[in-house]
């Protein structure tokens, strides 16, 4: 039986990561993969939805453009060139890890890993490999709810991404992020989309000014509907569409994209064999060090239903691969960047204002919206705006959301800041370029005291 120091099962983006960095540190490692190295993120998640999103968007700025001189005619949209445009970017992004896991003398099996035991998998049943540790990182999927019938006009986002024309009525169960951001894409490129999300708003979990602003845009420029705080009932799909009815009237389209949340993947993996058992919910516990109950055994990524982000999976998997390595990085990572790219983007970063409230904390906020911005009218993006939460006490900044053109950039700046620890005063005295959207930064860092220069002064 083949054996390596670390066997790392799943090459999402927690998994590929731990098994480059295990190798850095120099154990000998091997990566499992049934199905396409890069995951859900690079296959069927993040990069495939942003390669259409980024499409849609250039779209829209152009139908947009004639506040800055620029007509176009015969502006044509042919949804299969994205596609076409989308497969390229996964397969040479996917390709590209292939390579860097070669190049760092990780040996990769294809197929699916289950544990025989504590010292061993199987891949497809068979070809037994050993090793002294294991990393799981075999992600999630998306949650099938059981009230959905089983249909080709009911998909889930994978195989939405995967559709070759967009359907002219969409109707999106759920009003998470991605049911937002692929219900902006579809309405970007024509299609009439409604948004049923059984809680009281879409996005709740960003403060109700950010979500607002979203919202706004996306009922408003985007044409979508969207119906909240009741469920989607009695739901039918047939050869002539789908439908179903919300708080008594009857909804129809042509495809359900149901987009309810996520699902833990750990069936077949052979859990019991290790007494490994997964809690409530389905999820492997992990701890701060990424290990699980079972000593030899580390998990990262979704499958820990924590943050379920690329960048988080990619932040617990180094972790873990460290620690694996002999290392002792604890990491109880909170501050966790989060990306909604909806019709306005939204980045947030540290606090919320409402979290902070609900901690008990006295905060003092400033905003400063993008209409005040020199750069942003120079270029017509004026809707948004960007706003830090900082301590009343300490004027320590807690916490950052930007809602706007740019914003999942923006974000950046606004997470270092808030990892240094800067105050309002500090970052408010850091020199911003001029004329950049990062002044919006330096401007909302001046409000927290009342005292930004390109806004009028508060009434007293
Ligand atoms: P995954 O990426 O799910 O990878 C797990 C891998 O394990 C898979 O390749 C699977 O085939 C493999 N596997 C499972 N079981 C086995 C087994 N028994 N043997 C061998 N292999 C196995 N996150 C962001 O941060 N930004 C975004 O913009 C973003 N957009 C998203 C859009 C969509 C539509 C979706 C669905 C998700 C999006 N996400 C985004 C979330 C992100 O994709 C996930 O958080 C991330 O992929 C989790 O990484 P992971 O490594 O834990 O798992």
């Amino acid at each position: 039986m083949e054996t390596f120091d670390i066997v790392v099962i799943g090459a999402g983006p927690g998994g590929y990561p731990a098994a480059i960095r295990a190798a850095q540190l120099g154990a000998s490692v091997a990566i499992v993969e049934k199905e396409a190295l890069g995951g859900t993120c690079l296959n069927w998640g993040c990069i495939p939805t942003k390669a259409l999103i980024g499409a849609a968007d250039l779209v829209h700025r152009v139908r947009h453009a004639q506040s800055l001189g620029i007509t176009v005619q015969g502006l044509g949209v042919d949804y299969a060139a994205m596609i076409a445009h989308k497969d390229k970017v996964v397969s040479q992004l996917t390709g590209g890890v292939k390579q860097l896991l070669t190049a760092n003398g990780v040996k990769q099996f294809s197929g699916t890993a289950a544990f025989r035991d504590r010292g061993a998998i199987t891949i497809g049943g068979a070809t037994p490999i050993g090793a002294r540790k294991f990393i799981i990182a075999t992600g999630s999927t998306s949650a099938e709810p059981r009230i959905l019938p089983r249909h080709e006009r009911v998909v889930e986002s994978r195989r939405f991404l995967e559709l070759k024309k967009l359907p002219e009525r969409i109707l999106v169960l759920g009003g998470g992020f991605i049911g937002c951001e692929l219900a902006c894409l579809a309405a970007l490129l024509g299609s009439k989309v409604t948004v049923v999300e059984l809680l009281d708003d879409v996005l709740l979990l960003l403060d109700p000014d950010v979500r607002r602003e979203v919202r706004s845009s996306m009922e408003k420029e985007l044409g979508i509907r969207i119906l909240t705080g009741k469920p989607l009932e009695g739901i039918a799909a047939d050869a002539k569409g789908v439908r179903g009815t919300f708080g008594g009237e009857t909804l129809e389209a042509d495809l359900l994209l149901s987009a309810v949340g996520r699902r833990p993947v750990t069936e077949g993996l052979g859990l019991e064999n290790i007494g490994l058992k997964v809690d409530a919910r389905g999820f492997i516990e992990a701890d701060e060090y990424g290990r699980t109950k079972v000593a030899n055994v580390f998990a990262i990524g979704d499958v820990t239903g924590k943050t379920q982000l690329a960048h988080f999976a990619t932040s617990q998997g180094i972790t873990a691969a460290e620690n694996a390595c002999g290392g002792r990085l604890r990491r109880n990572e909170t501050l966790v960047p989060n990306v909604i790219f909806t019709c306005p983007e939204v980045g947030t970063a540290g606090l919320s204002e409402d979290e902070a409230k609900k901690q008990g904390k006295a905060v003092v906020v400033g905003k400063f919206h993008f209409r005040g911005l020199g750069r942003a009218l120079a270029v017509d993006e004026t809707a948004g705006f960007v706003k830090w939460i900082a301590d009343a006490a300490t004027d320590q900044l807690l916490g950052a959301a930007a809602v706007g053109a740019h914003a999942t950039e923006l974000i950046a700046e606004a997470t270092t800041a808030i990892r240094a620890e800067f105050t309002a005063r500090e970052f408010g005295r850091t020199i911003h370029a001029h004329p950049t959207f990062g002044e919006l930064w330096m401007e909302a860092a001046h409000s927290v005291h009342g005292e930004a220069i390109h806004s009028p002064p508060r009434k007293k």
